[in-house]
């Protein structure tokens, strides 16, 4: 180390004094202090005091592999060691860009044989909404200018990104949406009952059709020759792991098919395995024009994100485009594409999709469906190795709980304080483990998160 290793207390206090983290109330954080994570292991981290903690959500839904696997840092060290960057502007391209483009066309679904690259899922997601109005104006119809989206859904940061998104608390910050996105309701039966009385006895399925519908609806108040697009998370995933009814998806494809409106599927968490299937959108049963991923193309050791262009839109492009103004400086980085390419032989090689889908997904579905028996748990749904608890404020109210401080914050804090990282969402409790996952470590994981609900009680 260039510099002498420090103490917690040391860390903490540089920390305060000079680094703004996302997503956090500075002025909290800085009072508290942060826990500081030095290493990790599988799907293990240990803290700067040495205390072990169980990572049940892959860092930020992306270290699908788990921590150490020597196969992406011999492939990051070579390819540093050869050539650490040359980008794909002006007519340049490098072995790893090429290989992984290649390899995300024979990965991803038929229709998809082109790969944008970027270095986030934000970025993603904003060249998405360039890619698909560029598209409509070299079609003839310029009017499609409009995305539609959903609420409570969390497609990035960018100004793109976050107006995509359904955060409202977001858009209040910075003056968002920009222009020309609109936002449905989200297929979550839970919050519409609660909207909803009369929705009581609505059967998931139904729901699943209503809640496609107001896709339908929207459409035809703005004018279908005016939408380009709708965009959503085949399973939303930072708005609370809401798996919707296996009705909806389709709907939405019959509906985006009826009027022509281009189908964009944000696969940054379901993609590469999550949800049992290579992609979310496999899945849950529909055939997007476009995909954003990020995260899990290299399990988080380096970052990288992209689009997946089908051939609808590429072939456009590319006969009728000229040039797509539009590119980051990182976009195909060398040693983030051999990362990738490492990544996915290694998830291809070691069967995780298949896995998830036959065997640990499976498990974690029937250990999750134990704990509905909870006084603490309303509902549980997953998603291969995706979970979500719905955690009921009534029994939660028998004990002191402030109403500034939500249920599932309450929940959360007990789980970092007994070493494991789960994610509060509200009033919902959310998991998402490494693929590589055992039965045993799913076992540990459960007895982990049946202590915290008990002491949450
Ligand atoms: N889209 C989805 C569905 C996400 O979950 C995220 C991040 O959590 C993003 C986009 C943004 O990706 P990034 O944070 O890499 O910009």
């Amino acid at each position: 180390a260039l510099l002498p290793p420090r103490g917690t207390a040391q860390w903490q206090a540089a920390d305060a004094a000079h680094f703004l983290h996302p997503f956090t109330d500075f002025g909290a954080l800085a009072a508290q202090g942060s826990r500081i994570i030095t290493r990790a292991e599988q799907l293990y981290l240990w803290d700067s005091e040495g205390q072990r903690l169980f990572d049940a959500m892959s860092g930020l839904w992306c270290v699908n592999v788990g921590y150490g696997q020597q196969a992406l840092i011999d492939a990051a060290t070579r390819q540093l060691q050869q050539l650490p960057f040359y980008n794909a502007f002006f007519q340049t391209a490098t072995p790893p860009a090429i290989e992984l483009a290649e390899l995300l066309a024979e990965l991803t679904p038929p229709q998809f044989r082109h790969a944008f690259f970027t270095g986030s899922g934000s970025e993603g997601n904003d060249t998405v909404v360039r890619m698909v109005r560029r598209y409509w104006d070299l079609q003839g119809q310029p009017d499609r200018r409009i995305l539609i989206s959903r609420n409570n859904a969390y497609h990035g940061s960018t100004m793109a990104g976050a107006s995509l998104g359904g955060m409202k608390s977001m858009h209040a910050q910075g003056g968002l949406p920009i222009p020309g996105i609109v936002h449905i309701d989200q297929p979550y039966l839970a919050a519409y009952r609660r909207q909803r009385p009369a929705a009581a006895g609505l059967d998931e399925e139904e729901f699943g059709l209503i809640a496609a519908r107001w896709l339908e609806k929207k459409v035809l108040e703005l004018g279908p020759h005016r939408v380009a697009a709708f965009i959503g998370e085949p399973v939303q995933g930072a708005g609370g792991v809401i798996v919707p009814p296996a009705s909806y998806w389709p709907e939405i494809q019959r509906i985006c098919d009826r009027y022509d409106i281009l189908l964009v599927s944000d696969e940054v968490i379901t993609g590469f395995g999550r949800t049992g299937h290579w992609f979310g959108c496999e899945t849950q049963g529909f055939r997007p024009d476009l995909m954003t991923f990020a995260k899990g193309v290299t399990s988080g050791y380096i970052p990288l994100g992209g689009v997946m262009v089908g051939e609808r839109v590429a072939r456009t492009l590319i006969e009728l485009g000229g040039e797509f103004e539009h590119g980051y400086t990182y976009s195909g980085h060398p040693v983030a594409c051999a990362v990738a390419v490492a990544n996915l032989q290694l998830i291809r090689e070691q069967r995780l999709v298949e896995r998830v889908h036959d065997d640990v997904g499976p498990y974690l579905a029937e250990q999750f469906a134990t704990l509905a028996g909870h006084p603490l748990v309303g509902d549980v749904q997953t998603s291969g190795l995706m979970g979500a608890l719905l955690l009921v404020r009534e029994a939660a109210g028998q004990s002191p709980f402030r109403p500034d401080q939500p249920v599932g914050m309450v929940c959360r804090g007990h789980c970092f304080a007994q070493g494991l990282i789960m994610r509060a969402v509200g009033d919902r409790m959310i998991v998402a483990p490494p693929l590589i996952i055992s039965r045993a470590q799913i076992d540990e994981m459960m007895a982990l998160i049946r202590h915290c609900l008990d002491l949450t009680l």
